[in-house]
């Protein structure tokens, strides 16, 4: 016999950045392009910069930054529903994840992932459930997580063993994810689950969840530790008899795979973002080391590998941000940006780590202790290689992208 399940919405009261009184402030003009990168430049300057490297060592996430992005109406600027946004959604999106790496990689995650979960939550939420949605995250700056990643199915999400059971006025979700960024501070975690047959690979296996992180049933587990990203709290998630109404599921039964494509495009290029402000600022950190200390009785820039290093460093940076950028205007005129996404992710994140090592060997032993920032940015720098698809996924995709619509 099928069972019923409740209808009501919870709210998670623990942990989480809480509005300092007031709602996103709608009446700020929202600023686009390079004035909206400068603008974001002193915010990171103003308000991670200073607290990065402490939350880093401590393993502590910095949820005051997401606090002030919010209170300055920054988020806002990512919800159609403000009439904020320019035409130019993705491409500021993407500068903005940019400047904030620039300042702190796990912060631009802890702020960026939310805007970019909560927008996926509004186009996929039935009314009126959508409608209550948008007023909360205007109302309170509101961590979204997202979970699809299990022990046996990262790369290989057709194998995701979660499942979600109908039964009457809803679904009944059991399984475990493995890896959430944000998770432990969510109110919300959107939940990849099996809605077809329990073995089967089918296209139409999966379906998307919001579920509220206090419904009974809902478990985070001890975060992990961390090579880099130590402020971002990446953890577990237990679903046992979670009884979720009906309402709460994103777009249709069996769409899971295909909500799947397009929002990873969308992240991908956004981690490729994250990987240009990581590179930028270790470039940054070698200019500065190399013009003030000596050796050999002159400057170290005077070494002409150091000056080289740095201009093969520039080069990568330009190259990089230049794919972000052909991905994002891809898709803000409504092109198909697949392929573009996944060239822009795989060349930010060899990119990312080839400029790190470089600024690691540069600083010497200052470079691999932290004495410098560099140490911090090399161990950041990984994650974009492994997040949103491992390099080999995204050859995968660009090879079946040549093969269907040919080369450039
Ligand atoms: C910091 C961080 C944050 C994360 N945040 C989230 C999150 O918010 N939500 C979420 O769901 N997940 C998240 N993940 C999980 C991440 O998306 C997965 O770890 C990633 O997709 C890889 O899956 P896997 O670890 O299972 O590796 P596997 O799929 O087990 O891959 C193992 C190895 O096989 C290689 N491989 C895979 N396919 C092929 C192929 N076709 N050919 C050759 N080699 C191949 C891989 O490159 C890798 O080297 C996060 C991970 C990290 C590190």
């Amino acid at each position: 016999m099928k069972s019923s399940v409740a209808t009501n919405l919870p709210t998670r009261q623990a942990e989480r950045p809480q509005a300092n009184g007031h709602r996103a402030d709608l009446d700020i003009p929202a600023r686009t392009g390079e004035e909206l990168r400068s603008t974001i430049r002193r915010f990171a300057a103003d308000e991670i910069s200073p607290i990065a490297l402490e939350h880093d060592l401590l393993g502590t996430s910095p949820l005051q930054a997401y606090r002030a992005f919010w209170d300055r109406g920054f988020a806002a600027q990512f919800v159609p529903e403000t009439g904020q946004e320019g035409a130019a959604y993705m491409a500021d999106g993407c500068l903005v994840a940019e400047e904030l790496a620039y300042a702190c990689a796990a912060t631009a995650s802890l702020i960026m992932l939310p805007v970019f979960f909560n927008r996926v939550v509004l186009a996929n939420l039935a009314e009126p459930r959508r409608s209550a949605f948008l007023k909360q995250i205007l109302s309170e700056p509101v961590v979204t997580s997202f979970a699809a990643s299990e022990r046996g199915a990262g790369s290989d999400l057709l194998a995701v063993e979660t499942s979600a059971t109908a039964v009457d006025g809803g679904y009944v979700l059991e399984g475990r994810k493995e890896y959430s960024s944000n998770l432990g501070h969510a109110a919300y975690v959107i939940v990849v689950a099996r809605t077809g047959p329990a073995a089967g690979r089918s296209n139409d296996a999966l379906t998307w969840f919001l579920v509220p992180t206090d419904m009974p049933g809902v478990k985070v587990g001890e975060r992990w530790q961390t090579l880099g990203l130590r402020s971002m709290n990446l953890s577990p998630l237990e679903l046992r008899n979670v009884q979720l109404p009906a309402d709460l599921r994103l777009g249709e039964e069996g769409g899971g795979l295909s909500l799947m494509i397009q929002s990873l495009s969308q992240s991908r290029t956004g981690i490729a973002a994250i990987a240009v402000g990581i590179a930028r600022r270790a470039r940054d950190e070698v200019l500065a080391y190399g013009t003030k200390r000596r050796l050999y009785g002159d400057k170290l820039v005077k070494l002409q590998d150091y000056r080289f290093r740095i201009a093969e460093m520039e080069k990568d940076i330009a190259a990089a941000r230049a794919l972000v950028q052909l991905s994002a205007s891809n898709y803000d005129r409504g092109l198909d940006h697949a392929k573009e996404a996944s060239i822009a992710k795989l060349y930010a994140g060899q990119m990312v780590m080839r400029v790190t090592e470089a600024a690691s060997v540069m600083l010497g032993s200052v470079g691999y202790t932290g004495q410098s920032l560099v140490e911090k940015l090399f161990r950041d720098a990984r994650h974009t290689a492994i997040v949103e698809g491992t390099e080999p996924i995204h050859k995968e995709l660009i090879f079946a992208s040549v093969l269907r619509r040919g080369g450039y």
